[in-house]
């Protein structure tokens, strides 16, 4: 099947009279015959579901789903992207652990690397993801277990060479993990590439209409977790009657101990309903993304030509210092989410923001509908501005990102703003 195709008929396959939608089995537990089976199912030694803080069939079958759109072997929806990047981390490492992130990612997940795994014993270094593989490798240390970087960076809008992230993994011994939550399978699958494992924040393109927060991590069972580096899954787990995840499930080895150790422990599992609502979204994933590409394309060369904007940031422009990285991982386009910077003061960019009509001025993006933000006066409010300037974000950066209304409306939303400055 196309990934158009897998959209719509992954993940659930309906028999003779079953119904034509995705059932919502809301329900916390599963009954069974006897304590004999549940006590297999404990034991992990059958198949099945028993607690839906680990497991429920409508979270599966958006799981299967996704994990087909991304080329995995399987994945685990969970609450949030934060906890989706959270569990990616914590399946791998421990106190005494080390990981290598690209510093071009989204805050939350720069915040949550920096401050909170270090709470946890785990240190990141930040990397500049366009270094060479002579430099980033020089960051390894002995106790490094995984690598982490996001296909098209939110806010940077950097695109990853992934090819290069995978190599320089693959010569220590380690995972690559990728944020592909920018690009959505539609525009780059990472897996293709040599990415071992994918998340994403599902709460942008994939849900798509600002309903539901969620997050997925997917596991492209190609890694070799026997290799030494990773005794959890080599050796007996003593919370699961001494299974060994790399004998017990091969291949899907991630996945399983994700899901019956971690979600178990820390329960960040998300509702059937919740599940539901994001099958929608995916449903209709490729043909949004499409048109937010092309949309997001036209609006992009509009205020490239304006002689009211100083500069206009997005891969799909040539002369931007990414296009070429972004011909060979998006050549489809690189997602409906540009920034640009206005001429004159932060107050211009206020002004201007202010004065859109069709955009909605909110803390989100890769919606249905445009949308725009200020990062100076909201998510990086409490920086000074030479503190905006050194994290990247100009006082006057607009973010803006570009929906499925008519292009000529939102031309026309932009323009009329532009002439008000
Ligand atoms: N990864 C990226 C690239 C994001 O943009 C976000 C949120 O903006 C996250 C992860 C975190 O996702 P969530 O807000 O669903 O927790």
């Amino acid at each position: 099947m196309k990934i158009e195709t897998k959209c719509l008929h992954e993940g659930y396959h309906p028999k003779n009279g079953d119904t034509l939608a995705l059932p919502i089995y809301q329900s916390t537990t599963y009954t069974y015959d006897s304590s004999e089976v549940i006590g297999n199912l404990f034991d992990l030694s059958v198949d099945g579901h028993m607690y839906s803080r680990i497991s429920n069939p409508t979270v599966g079958a958006v799981e299967a789903k996704i994990a087909a759109l991304e080329g995995g072997i399987g994945a685990l929806c969970t609450t949030s992207g934060q906890a989706a990047s959270f569990i990616s981390i914590l399946n791998i490492m421990k106190a005494g652990d080390h990981m290598i992130s690209a510093s071009k990612i989204y805050g939350g997940t720069f915040n949550l690397f920096a401050v909170t795994l270090k709470r946890f014993g785990i240190e990141c270094t930040f990397i500049d993801q366009d270094a060479s593989e002579e430099e980033i490798q020089k960051e390894f240390r002995p106790n490094t277990k995984a690598i982490f970087g996001e296909t098209l960076a939110n806010p940077a809008l950097s695109v990853l060479d992934i090819e290069k992230f995978a190599r320089i993994a693959h010569n220590n011994q380690v995972p690559l993990i990728i944020d592909n939550t920018f690009a959505t399978p539609i525009l780059c699958r990472p897996i293709e590439h040599g990415a071992d494992i994918v998340i994403h924040s599902t709460t942008k393109y994939m849900d798509g209409h600002a309903i539901q927060v969620g997050g997925v991590v997917v596991d492209s069972g190609n890694f070799n977790w026997a290799n030494g580096k990773f005794p959890e899954f080599t050796e007996p787990d003593e919370s699961y009657h001494g299974v060994v995840y790399t004998e017990n499930f091969d291949k899907a080895a991630y996945i399983a101990k994700a899901r019956v150790q971690l979600m178990r422990d820390l329960g960040m599992y998300p509702s059937a309903n919740a599940a539901f609502l994001l099958n929608l979204g995916l449903e209709s994933l490729a043909v949004r993304m499409e048109k937010h590409c092309q949309n997001a394309q036209c609006v992009a060369e509009f205020l490239n030509q304006s002689d009211k904007v100083e500069i206009v940031n997005y891969p799909g422009l040539e002369g931007n210092p990414y296009h070429q990285l972004s011909q060979k991982y998006l050549p489809l386009g690189t997602s409906g989410v540009i920034s640009f910077v206005l001429k004159g003061t932060r107050e211009t960019a206020v002004h201007f923001i202010d004065s859109l009509n069709l955009a909605f001025n909110v803390v989100h993006v890769a919606d249905v509908r445009t949308l725009v933000l200020h990062p100076a006066s909201s998510t990086h409010r409490q920086m000074t501005e030479s503190q905006l300037v050194e994290a990247g974000i100009s006082p006057g950066l607009i973010r803006l990102s570009v929906g499925l209304e008519n292009i000529d409306d939102i031309l026309q939303d932009l323009q009329q703003a532009l002439d008000s400055i």
